[in-house]
């Protein structure tokens, strides 16, 4: 069939593909974990269920303006001054279909044909496929010190008169470490003296550990909202659990609020009124569901590093926020196991029924994504069937479901 070279050269999203292979899987019966999905148990919260279904009660379901319900946007300018200290017009917030959707229409807003967006590694696996998309250039800074942490002497080196924006996200997805405040003051300042975007991708924002709170990105910035060069993306999928209603926003500058509401309104139109009126339920409604939600991912983070502490030779920087780690499993690259990431996530799903996502998708080579979202039941019996799977010094038998199995690869 014939498709452009651009279209071509996307690559497959990992985690929509995974979470394709582990729905097949179970559909045969098999006794999957999944600890590759990006999204936690959690019912909708019920102020969202009731305002969406309210809405849908009216009848009264039409296009709503290309940038998001006027009520929408009042609840997220509330919520902007409540976590950013920052007081926003309307026209500085663009509310699109899910945090994707956002930075998509941003990175289209923004680049030319060759233009340059310094991505941090490990990073989300989205973003060079959608700077790609728009026809620019990833160029990728991985911290030479085999950490997290990028160091702002490497971001420096990696700029060049091609450079149009970095992006941040931090707490990040897939290593679940929070930058410092002081770096996100640097990185701010550095692009604003450098002219060019501060991509803040705050998605994960509320959901820290250990008393920890991420610093509001414009804090550091001295300019107005008009003429900042940071912009901040956000939306309700990790906040709220609600990842299947798709809401996200963008807090821009007008000029640039505009132009992204002319390429919204040229492709999807608007975000669905339904789910805004979901969106705007669950902002206004009763919090403790953020609460909870970032007390159980605290829990369970500790469990997974318990639970990983028992694998000779596995090392895991211990997340501050999100619900992932990326463990390095570069002990267990061997020919009886697997030669790479991608081997190894592979070689878990087929002899231990486990899904994992391999580091390579994220920058990071040796290492797997393991999600902690999930019940902690499986978040053990998980990390127990790897450690069977490629640990010799783990017993020889297992039972996966009802089945009876015996380790003879090692
Ligand atoms: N940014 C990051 C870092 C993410 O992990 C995700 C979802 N996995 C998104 C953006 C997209 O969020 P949404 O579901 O709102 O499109």
């Amino acid at each position: 069939m014939s498709v452009s070279q651009l279209a071509r050269a996307i690559a497959t999203s990992p985690t929509m593909k995974l979470n394709e292979e582990a729905r097949l899987l179970r559909e045969r019966g098999e006794p999957v974990i999944h600890l590759g999905i990006g999204e936690p148990k959690n019912k909708a919260p019920i102020p969202a269920i009731l305002g969406a279904a309210a809405k849908l009660q009216t009848g009264d379901i039409k296009y709503s303006p290309s940038d998001g319900t006027p009520t929408l946007k009042k609840a997220i300018i509330r919520y902007t001054e409540e976590n950013y200290d920052r007081i926003v017009a309307p026209e500085n917030v663009i509310i699109s279909s899910g945090a994707k959707q956002c930075i998509f229409n941003l990175l289209y807003a923004i680049l030319n044909p060759q233009d340059e967006v310094i991505i941090l590694a490990p990073y989300w696996v989205s973003y060079p496929e959608m700077v790609k998309m728009v026809y620019g250039v990833p160029v990728i800074v991985k911290p030479e010190d085999g950490t997290f942490y990028p160091r702002m002497s490497e971001i420096e080196r990696a700029v060049s008169s091609y450079t149009k924006a970095v992006i941040v996200n931090s707490p990040n997805n897939p290593s679940g470490v929070v930058f410092p405040d002081e770096f996100i003051a640097q990185i701010v300042e550095f692009c604003e003296r450098k002219n060019i975007y501060c991509i803040m991708d705050d998605i994960y924002h509320k959901l820290v550990f250990d008393g920890r709170r991420t610093p509001s990105c414009f804090q550091f910035t001295k300019k107005d909202p008009e003429n900042t060069k940071v912009i901040a993306i956000n939306g309700i999928a990790k906040l709220y659990g609600m990842t299947g209603f798709r809401i996200g926003w963008t807090v821009a500058p007008r000029e640039l609020v505009e132009v992204m509401t002319n390429i919204q309104g040229q492709t999807t139109s608007c975000a669905s009124v339904l789910l805004q009126a979901a969106a705007e339920g669950a902002l206004l409604g009763i919090q403790s569901i953020v609460e909870n939600l970032r007390l159980h991912c605290q829990n369970n983070r500790d469990i997974v590093m318990a639970e990983l502490a028992t694998l000779p030779g596995v090392k895991c920087t211990k997340p501050q926020g999100t619900f992932y780690c990326l463990p390095d499993f570069r002990a267990y690259l061997h020919p009886a196991i697997a030669k790479n990431s991608n081997e190894l996530a592979d070689f878990l799903l087929k002899k231990a029924r486990v899904v994992t996502v391999p580091g390579a998708e994220f920058g990071f080579e040796g290492h797997l994504r393991i999600s902690y979202a999930g019940g902690v039941k499986d978040l053990q019996e998980g990390i127990a069937r790897i450690k069977w799977a490629i640990d010799p010094s783990s017993p020889n038998d297992i039972f996966i479901g009802d089945r009876k199995l015996l380790r003879d690869w090692l």
